[in-house]
């Protein structure tokens, strides 16, 4: 893997530049899936490992796009896909989607093979790590993103035509957040103050995760990011990030406006959930 570089370009990049430079991290992306899926979980974080270098990168990436498009904001339907492979490619990083679809499907016995003592210790030493919530985060912008119907899209339909990435990220953020959301009952001594009042002040209060571009919200969500302490809610729906309320938030993603009228997205997300609901822990 090349090292990190501070190349600021003379010229301006074009939406389809920043696309292709994108297209361009594929390769360490994955590698950093790879990585957290397969072999050293536990080293996610650290410094050099391919998940932290990985990150760097789109990070850079991210920084570079933001400060051009500061300048001269126009936006067309390759900004949409862009944003929403960067935001996949930060999901495919910090939510090693394989390692969750063993843990929903084991239970239901399409993984007889599967050694289902070490997906749990992996998946135990995943959420002690700040990547699910940062996989979390990333869930919550494709979301925004998707939801804001620039093109005033008369159907989801429409929109997948336009974007064919749409779905595939709204699947991959429902089955991360879900994901999430059941292990918190593990992690964290049994609920949220939904499930389990008076634990509200003890652990930092609700987190909406929905941030916006309201600053002081984005610090608290850099806060729960960095430090895991508060409760994650998903935006105005006021769902609260926790086993109790996974249910909600599998209907949440099933809406029409959502995944709804694509049935093989909607079936998979609904067999994911009954599978995280008799998970083996
Ligand atoms: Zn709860």
């Amino acid at each position: 893997m090349y090292s990190p570089t501070s190349y600021t370009p003379s010229i301006p990049l074009s939406p389809m530049d920043h696309h292709l430079t994108l297209c361009a991290l594929r390769n360490p992306i994955w590698e950093a899936s790879a990585f957290a899926t397969d072999m050293e979980i536990s080293l996610l974080s650290i410094p050099n490992s391919p998940v932290f270098a990985a990150r760097t990168h789109l990070d850079r990436w991210r920084a570079r796009l933001e400060a051009q498009t500061q300048q001269v904001f126009q936006y067309d339907v390759i900004e949409e896909i862009t944003w929403t492979l960067f935001h996949m490619s930060k999901i495919t990083m910090h939510a090693p989607l394989p390692l969750l679809r063993i843990h929903s499907a084991a239970p239901s016995g399409k993984h007889r093979d599967v050694d289902t003592e070490k997906v749990a210790t992996k998946l135990g030493i995943w959420r002690g790590s700040p990547c699910p919530r940062m996989g979390v985060i990333s869930c919550a912008e494709v979301c925004q993103l998707l939801s804001r119907n620039p093109f005033g899209f008369d159907s989801n339909a429409r929109r997948d035509k336009l974007n064919p990435l749409a779905t595939p990220a709204l699947l991959m953020a429902a089955i991360a957040v879900c994901s999430y959301a059941a292990g918190v009952g593990q992690k964290q001594g049994g609920g949220c103050p939904a499930c389990l009042p008076g634990l509200e002040h003890e652990q930092g209060g609700c987190v909406d995760i929905f941030a916006g571009k309201c600053p002081q919200s984005q610090e608290r969500v850099k806060e729960w990011e960095a430090t895991g302490r508060g409760w994650p809610v998903w935006g105005s729906s006021g769902i609260v990030l926790c086993r109790c309320g996974l249910d909600r938030l599998g209907e949440w993603f099933q809406q029409e406006a959502v995944l709804g009228r694509d049935e093989t997205a909607r079936r998979e997300l609904v067999a994911f959930v009954e599978g995280l609901k008799c998970g083996f822990e």
